[in-house]
């Protein structure tokens, strides 16, 4: 029996599915999962994808038919659609938004307007000369894109006609859908059919005799097939195969084709690099990590998900690779998640060196095409037992997983912050590994209190691993008081003596230094120094950041750049001062005052693209520089045979965020960048600069004290009604005036008050108040963790959308953020 109606997902923001008819014509090749074409509104047309198909025919409206498949088989198994409905009712987000961050652009269709000349056009009055030479080209073409037209308009710009003729609804504007994914081809050579006979063959190379090189190409050539009875079995080398062999010419090779010995054919190869080096076995363990190992295999039995908190560098990479080596000799998948930064080639080339092909990486800095690779052969031959990806990479075909690691879990770059969907890749790790009877693995130096917790509550199994591999101790942690540096004058710039003494020895000893600074730029504001004049973002809340190599300030929020003033745009006097300290300051400086080290910075100004970011990291690991200066970027999972000595120049930065998780976030950064120091040989040395060197963060870190410090924080939490004790939605209003949004904010509080009562908090401006000329006001409510979300999602969003139903509030934009992290 088959369907009549489909439900597709479309690539939109509206909370909802569309019904579309099945025509009988492709009612076969339909099936959940399918890729095809409807068309949505007008005269739009989208890629969609079949949800569910049934035969209850809509209520409200006449369905319109789908036009046609896309693809012959499903692209999206129903797995997937599971997760995808999952996260939007989760997050409170359509899934056509959840369509949009699952799907790598190449597989939806990008849309190219084009002009289509109306038929049923008819006037009365003779048009301009002008608008009836276009659509008269429009109509010969049936359709072309306006670059067509402009092209045959040479001379004049057609866009005041065009549009007039829009107007008249002489034409319209129509969509073209076509796949972004273009594959990559490479050509193939292999004999001609009459020459696959060694007579034939030899008499070739006898009319050949004068033609050395074509004679010498062509043995090298069925010397590099492995022989005549290998090419007579058809097969093929590949151009940039015998492009590397010295004895073949490739102008040999073209004469040959030509003489019809060789044929050479087009075709599709694989974007990604296959490895031939031999596989080695994972390193056997040492005692301590193999009974982590046993550990976890047990507590497995009785629990979904596991914590393993390892100090860094204990081995918890390695543990991993043993666990992914024992699943996929079960038969099933691993998805191996890490956070953006800390997916290097280092990671990369020491798990290819185990599983060699069998990993698959996905990774955002992979070009678009590279990502619709790895989804298709997911899909198709099931190759990749392993995928090493970032928190998108939940979204991948898997068939068969048996277990998800979930690496550096407290990582809030797990959680997406814009667009919608606003999800938490460990947690939906979480659900994921529900839908397919996988476990899960959390991996930590510095667990987040709310996997901790749930590792307390019995609802995570829990494992530890408290010493570092052979025996090395964990960095000494220093502490340098900047007041009292200051103070009796022992510093120069951002350096006291003792780091500054420190580092001279380490270069001394041919030993490499990390600076921490988690800022870039050159100095987060100018100020004049006559009027206090700061310079502001014109679009946001925000002070502009200095960057002085390109002499320019910039908004870090919305990319706002304007040329640095000469005088002071208050005051009129030359007056304008760097104040603070970001990266590039701190790199001139070190030059400055280490004139014989050789120093490098990694951070998004120097490290925008994946090739910079590696070499950075590839000729740091190579000793070409001694002093590798950085932001977060340089804090995970890097490991230098070679660094001894870490500083971190101004660890106040960290504590004085305006969040209730910078306790917990300056402790677990601290923690990770003195991870770098010493991991191999001798005892690594972390100098730590600070102004508030009693504060008890400090404190902890200066003892390695994470027990201590997660036991102050839950307190606070609890004392407060902060996670892990509570749920957090936060309702973010935007409006580009401030009374309205103002006005609106108090209206939505009020309603949800008289519902939730105290669990209200707000609205309250956020610590910035104005992001890309938007104002904002946010409200927050927090859900109690007995209670069951989905009812109070449910009443939350129906009072957040009747309150802002008001016509006074018109184009109040809602941002909703399920577990802000
Ligand atoms: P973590 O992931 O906890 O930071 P790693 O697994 O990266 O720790 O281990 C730190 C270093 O010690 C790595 O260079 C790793 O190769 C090495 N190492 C750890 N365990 C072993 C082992 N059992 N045999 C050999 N080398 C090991
Ligand atoms: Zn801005």
């Amino acid at each position: 029996m088959q369907a009549h109606f489909a439900d597709v997902v479309v690539p939109v923001p509206i909370p909802k599915l569309f019904t579309y008819s099945i025509p009988t014509e492709i009612a076969d090749s339909l099936t959940i999962g399918s890729r095809v074409v409807v068309q949505f509104g007008r005269k739009k047309s989208y890629s969609a994808i079949v949800f569910r198909m049934h035969d209850t025919p809509p209520e409200a409206y006449e369905t319109k038919p789908i036009l046609s498949v896309v693809d012959p088989l499903p692209i999206v198994n129903e797995l997937q659609l599971k997760l995808w409905e999952w996260i939007s009712q989760y997050y409170i987000c359509s899934i056509g938004e959840v369509y949009n961050a699952a799907l790598p652009a190449g597989l939806k269709l990008e849309s190219e307007s084009r002009l289509t000349y109306n038929t049923d056009f008819v006037t009365e009055t003779q048009l301009p000369e002008r608008q009836e030479q276009i659509l008269n080209f429009i109509d010969e073409k049936r359709t072309c894109t306006i670059s067509e037209v402009t092209q045959f308009c040479s001379g004049f710009n057609p866009l005041p006609q065009i549009k007039k003729l829009l107007e008249l609804e002489a034409v319209y504007i129509s969509e073209e859908l076509r796949t972004g994914y273009k594959p990559k081809t490479d050509t193939f050579f292999s004999l001609a059919d009459e020459v696959c006979d060694n007579e034939i063959m030899c008499q070739w190379f006898n009319k050949l005799e004068r033609a050395p090189k074509q004679s010498d190409t062509l043995m090298a050539f069925i010397q590099q097939a492995g022989g005549m009875s290998n090419l007579k079995k058809g097969k093929q080398l590949q151009r940039s195969e015998i492009a590397a062999n010295p004895n073949i010419s490739m102008t040999a090779i073209a004469e040959l084709v030509k003489k019809g010995i060789l044929v050479s054919t087009k075709m599709n190869v694989s974007r990604l690099s296959t490895s031939t080096t031999r596989l080695e076995p994972p390193h056997e363990l040492s005692d301590i990590q193999q009974n982590a190992l046993d550990e976890i295999e047990t507590s497995f039995r009785t629990h979904d998900t596991t914590l393993l908190h390892g100090v860094t560098s204990s081995g918890k990479t390695e543990i991993y690779i043993h666990l992914i080596k024992r699943c996929i000799e079960t038969g099933r998948q691993v998805l191996y998640l890490l956070p953006e930064i800390a997916l290097t080639a280092q990671i990369t080339s020491r798990l290819r060196r185990h599983f060699g092909d069998e990993l698959g990486i996905y990774h955002s800095k992979f070009s678009d095409n590279e990502r619709v690779e790895v989804w298709n052969k997911l899909l198709t031959d099931c190759k990749y037992k392993i995928i090493l990806g970032v928190r998108s990479s939940i979204f991948l075909p898997f068939s068969n997983l048996g277990l998800i690691i979930v690496d550096e879990e407290h990582e809030n770059s797990y959680k997406q912050y814009d667009p919608a969907p606003r999800y938490n890749a460990r947690d939906m790790a979480g659900v994921l590994a529900r839908f397919h009877n996988a476990k899960v693995l959390l991996g930590s130096a510095t667990p987040s209190l709310e996997s901790y917790r749930n590792a307390c509550d019995g609802k995570f199994g829990y494992v530890s691993l408290k010493t570092r591999h052979a025996g090395i101790e964990m960095p000494q942690i220093i502490p340098v008081d900047m007041r009292e540096a200051r103070h009796k004058k022992l510093y120069v710039s951002m350096f006291s003596m003792k780091l500054k003494d420190e580092i001279d020895r380490a270069l001394r000893d041919k030993e490499q230094v990390i600076l921490f600074q988690n800022r870039r730029g050159f100095s987060p504001y100018l100020e004049c120094y006559r009027c206090a004049f700061i310079p502001k973002c014109i679009n946001c809340d925000v002070s502009l950041t200095y960057h002085k190599s390109t002499n320019q300030l910039i908004c870090h929020y919305c990319s706002y750049t304007v040329a640095v003033p000469q005088v002071c745009p208050a005051c009129g006097t030359p007056a304008m001062e760097a104040q603070g300290f970001g990266t590039e300051r701190i790199e001139e400086e070190t030059k400055a005052i280490f004139p014989s080290a050789k120093v490098v910075r990694m951070d998004l100004d120097t490290a925008r693209s994946r090739k910079a970011y590696e070499q950075i990291i590839a000729d740091f690991e190579a000793h070409k520089y001694d002093i590798l200066i950085g932001t977060q970027m340089i804090s995970k999972g890097l490991d230098f045979e070679n660094v001894s000595t870490v500083g971190i120049l101004n660890a106040d930065n960290m504590l004085n965020m305006p969040d209730f998780r910078a306790y917990e976030r300056c402790f677990q950064l601290i923690a990770q960048v003195s991870g770098r120091a010493g991991r191999h040989g001798r005892r690594g040395k972390v100098f730590l600069q600070s102004r508030s060197i009693e504060n008890p963060v400090i404190q902890n870190v200066i003892t390695n004290n994470y027990e201590k410090n997660v036991e102050e924080q839950m307190h606070e939490r609890e004392m407060y009604s902060y996670p892990p004790f509570t749920r957090l939605i936060n309702i973010t209003l935007k409006h580009k005036n401030l009374a309205i949004v103002q006005q609106a904010a108090l209206t939505v509080a009020q309603q949800l008050r008289a519902i939730f009562g105290n669990r209200v908090l707000g609205p309250q401006e956020p610590a910035i108040g104005r992001i890309a000329t938007y104002f904002l006001q946010r409200i927050m409510l927090k859900i109690d963790k007995r209670q069951r979300p989905e009812k109070i999602k449910l009443q939350m969003m129906q009072t957040v959308n009747s309150a802002l139903a008001n016509p006074n509030f018109k184009n109040t934009v809602i941002q909703i953020d399920v577990d802000p992290y």
